[in-house]
């Protein structure tokens, strides 16, 4: 199933940016990170790309440690709708991959994205997605209480970017990037340059508490309606 970004989900994803819930990535964890994702083959290479990115510039590590299932983070919690049981799998995995006989990673990268397939077959809008994230965070929280949680959100602005469509279709683009592989093939180093994808997409970090207090100030009055309960007294 494929899926667009739907107006509301932008609108929310403008209203968290103003609000300082969305902020820009900065890679973050010490020795990788434990990588609790949707399976989205198709936002896949952004995910890592963006990722790989953020830690050559900021020094860090990449090692991603992917846990993929359909909706990420989202399975976590168990109030989430879309395959119980798996939260508490989920969270053998991790608890397992921070241990010191298998990884000893100790940052977790709670990712959700939109438009999911996933979420958009359970009718959830992105600010269900982000309630399941939150209360996912906090049973991560548990499992050890000196863990980084590292809560983010993908988007697909399904849309294309025309100064990188002009950049990628530039001669100059073209032959340095044949260029640089080539140099690459030559000096032995593994490396494949990418090829430019034009659509619009972002990974932000999720500032969960700002969402927090952003959701007693305002957010509960814009969507709370769209829940039956209350999210925040689950
Ligand atoms: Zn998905």
């Amino acid at each position: 199933m494929s899926c667009t970004l739907s107006p509301f989900n932008r609108e929310v994803v403008a209203v968290l940016r103003e609000q300082g819930v969305l902020c820009d990535y900065q890679a973050r964890g010490r020795n990788g990170q434990i990588v609790v994702a949707c399976s989205d083959g198709d936002q896949m290479k952004d995910l890592l790309l963006h990722k790989w990115e953020q830690a050559i510039r900021r020094g860090k590590k990449f090692r991603p440690h992917m846990l993929c299932f359909h909706g990420g983070a989202m399975n976590i919690d168990v109030h989430c709708k879309l395959y119980p049981g798996l939260g508490q799998i989920v969270l053998d995995h991790i608890r397992q991959a921070e241990g010191p006989n298998l990884k000893g990673i100790t940052s977790v990268n709670l990712s959700i994205h939109t438009p999911c397939g996933a979420a958009e077959l359970n009718e959830m809008t992105l600010i269900h997605q982000m309630w399941h994230q939150y209360r996912a965070s906090l049973l991560v929280a548990q499992i050890d209480l000196t863990n980084t949680i590292i809560p983010t959100l993908h988007v697909d602005y399904g849309e294309d970017d025309t100064e990188l469509v002009l950049r990628a279709n530039s001669l100059p683009y073209k032959d340095s990037a044949t260029a640089i592989q080539r140099l690459a093939d030559e000096t032995g180093v593994k490396v494949l340059i990418p090829i430019p994808e034009t659509h619009r997409r972002r990974t932000y970090l999720v500032n969960l508490n700002r969402f927090i207090e952003f959701w007693k100030t305002s957010g509960n009055a814009l969507w709370g309606h769209l829940f039956e309960i209350d999210p925040l007294t689950l």
